[in-house]
């Protein structure tokens, strides 16, 4: 489904991904975590084609990303994001945002669009607030609805770049059942988190970035949990501190 293969990328002088390789299955849940600064949102969003790369390939559904011949756009429309900061449109109600893009990047007519959007509002029990603009909910509310305007539009992999790392701690949970509720629907999925409840309830792999962008570990849920005594130094030092 996605494939990385020895991708690299610099801000100007600074390598900010370093020879990252990875593979993500049909139907995996791969959780990304690692400190601060070591590119896990960079290699969020070059997956989206929102940030280039300088080096590598990297192939999604079959859609060659480092070819430059590639509708970026279209591939776009089809990889659900979901940032930290909801980035609802403020000025548009619930309803409104769950449609544009399925009209104005897919050609939905706005019957169908409302239609696929309010099944999904449905899903993330938030059918009650179709009419109210992001303002008047709560940042847990806000970004359930950002997910079902990702779900809406249909996406083949869905990539979260730490959802909850923004919400009060009441509001962690209503965001997390919502993936959790993906994952065992068998959405294919890349999630950027440090909640690690998360993780060892429904993710298959764990990737863990160090500082200079570099993939340190990517192995199976239970080898990252549960056999400390095979990880790196930085990783044991990088649990010990979130756990
Ligand atoms: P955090 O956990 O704080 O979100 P992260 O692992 O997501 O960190 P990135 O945001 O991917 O890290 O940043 C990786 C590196 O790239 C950092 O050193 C950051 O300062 C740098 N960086 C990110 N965006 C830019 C930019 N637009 N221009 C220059 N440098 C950038
Ligand atoms: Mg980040």
């Amino acid at each position: 489904m996605i494939e990385l293969k020895n991708v690299s990328k610099w801000y100007g002088p600074v390598q900010v991904l370093n020879e990252c390789s990875a593979t993500i299955n049909k139907g995996e849940v791969v959780v990304v975590c690692g400190p601060s600064g070591s590119g896990k949102s960079t290699l969020i969003k070059t997956i989206n084609a929102l940030e280039p790369f300088q080096k590598g390939e990297i192939t999604v559904d079959g859609v060659k990303l480092h070819d430059p011949s590639t509708n970026l756009p279209k591939l776009r429309s089809r990889v659900g994001m979901v940032f930290q900061h909801f980035e609802l449109f403020p000025h548009l109600s619930v309803t409104d945002n769950l449609t544009i893009a399925q009209i104005k990047v897919l050609g939905r007519t706005p019957d169908d669009a409302k239609k696929r959007g309010l099944k999904m509002l449905e899903r993330v029990g938030l059918i009650a607030h179709k009419d109210k603009f992001p303002g008047q909910l709560s940042g847990g509310q806000q970004q359930r609805v950002a997910i079902a305007r990702a779900l809406s539009m249909d996406p083949i992999v869905m990539l979260f770049d730490e959802p909850t790392s923004a919400l009060d701690p009441e509001m962690v949970g209503e965001v997390l059942d919502v993936m959790v509720g993906l994952a065992n629907e068998g959405m294919t999925m890349m999630c950027v988190t440090h909640e690690m409840g998360f993780a060892r309830k429904v993710s298959n792999r764990v990737i863990f970035m160090d500082v200079g962008g570099k993939i340190l570990e990517d192995c199976s849920k239970d080898d990252f949990f549960n056999h400390p005594e095979a990880r790196q130094p930085r990783t044991k030092d990088f649990l010990n501190k979130i756990l």
